[in-house]
């Protein structure tokens, strides 16, 4: 069989990796899975599938065997497999010396430090006289493999110093402490880079976390003033440039006030790959950061970030707690015939309480109504508005 495109291959079947195969299908190029199960997320639409794990590495040279890049749905893949896969001629992208950065906390604030790039006070703490000394309040964070806000507690008192210790003394990794920001709003800055050096920034976007998960987006982050977004749009860029970041990078940012009463933004965090925050892009810019991946995992030129309307609203379907939810399958009748301009994509995950199974993009021109919209869209497929299979 002759093959009309490069074949690309992606480790972790989650939805990331799903939604990924929307754009590899219009630009014709075939991808190759990695899941951790049959019928994960993005198996369900990546027919040229295997189950292996990722900390294997003859499952994932089997996989990548005749692709021309590797990329991944999440950041675990063991730092030393992604040397011997690029030592075997593979193009891993992000190549593990960016990856890192996004794996390991600890790691990303040496490298913020060393960029100069505003972040919190911050220091590695080993006891629970470090974490003293470093003085509290403080939020203690483990330095790998903490997500969605587990490996991350806030601080108060000295009796709060033990738990995180001794969750990071049973996983042995590192532990930092970090200032505890009083911010007023998280934001994110999302780009693009391709090994060429091209680079694309998206309008900065605004999140909300709800007990550490993200729950909505609204992009360009409202009242934002003009001067810090595009102070935190070039942060990113430069981030990505000096880390050498292939494909998409999100950089987690709060917006505080500095001790002059400055408005700044603060570096929480790195992600590699497409993120939540940028969500919003499939409906609501001219190319999505799914596509701008690709095409730079490619190294192909990158497409417009820009956006397709003045707002984009993006709100999470997460599994609920009412019960007579059954398929949210059945929330489509009420949702799209209330809303013909709503778009949906659900992951097909199976509902639990609090897991992601889906989101809703709105884009318009009126901030209040996009709002209206994606909210009750979203709290309509969760259940909230009652037993939607009736
Ligand atoms: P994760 O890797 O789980 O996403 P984060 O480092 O992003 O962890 O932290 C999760 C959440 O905890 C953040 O979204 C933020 O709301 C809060 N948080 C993290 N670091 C700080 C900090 N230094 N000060 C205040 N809140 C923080």
């Amino acid at each position: 069989m002759s093959e009309h495109a490069p074949r690309v291959a992606v480790i972790g079947g989650g939805q990331l990796a799903r939604m990924m195969a929307q754009p590899a299908v219009a630009l014709g190029v075939p991808l190759r899975l990695l899941a951790e199960a049959e019928g994960v997320s993005a198996a369900q639409v990546i027919g040229d599938h295997e189950v292996g794990d990722y900390r294997d590495l003859d499952a994932l040279r089997r996989i990548t065997e005749g692709c021309a890049a590797v990329t991944f749905d999440h950041e675990h893949v063991p730092t030393e497999h992604l040397h011997a896969l690029e030592e075997d001629g593979l193009a891993v992208r992000p190549g593990p010396e960016a990856l890192v950065h996004a794996q390991d906390k600890i790691v990303m604030r040496e490298a913020m430090s060393r960029l100069g790039a505003p972040q919190p006070r911050w220091a590695e703490v080993a006891t629970h006289a470090d974490v003293e000394a470093f003085g509290l309040p403080c939020v203690l964070k483990v330095s790998r493999g903490g997500y969605d806000g587990k490996g991350v507690w806030v601080v108060r008192t000295a009796d709060d110093i033990d738990e995180p210790l001794a969750a990071a003394g049973r996983t042995g990794v590192r532990l930092l402490a970090e200032e505890l920001v009083d911010f007023s709003r998280e934001l994110s800055a999302l780009v693009a880079r391709a090994p060429s050096g091209q680079a694309a920034a998206y309008p900065v976007a605004a999140s909300l976390q709800v007990d550490g998960v993200c729950n909505e987006v609204i992009a360009p982050a409202p009242d934002l003033a003009p001067e810090l977004a595009a102070r935190a749009q070039q942060l990113a860029l430069r981030i990505a440039g000096e880390l050498g970041v292939t494909g998409i990078l999100a950089v987690e940012l709060f917006e505080a006030r500095d001790a002059a009463g400055e408005t700044v933004v603060l570096v929480n965090e790195l992600a590699m790959r497409p993120h939540n925050t940028g969500h919003w892009t499939q409906d609501g810019a001219v190319t999505s950061q799914f596509e701008n991946h690709l095409r730079a995992v490619l190294d192909l030129p990158l497409g417009s970030p820009e956006p397709r309307a003045t707002w984009s609203v993006m709100v999470n379907i997460l599994g609920g707690d009412n019960p007579d939810v059954g398929r949210l399958y059945d929330g489509y009748p009420h949702a799209l015939a209330r809303d013909p301009k709503l778009r949906v994509h659900l992951y097909g995950k199976g509902l639990r309480p609090g897991r992601k199974v889906g989101h809703v993009n709105v884009y318009g021109e009126d901030l209040e109504d996009c709002l209206e919209r994606a909210r009750h869209a979203a709290a309509w497929f969760r259940g909230d508005l009652g037993n939607h299979s009736e």
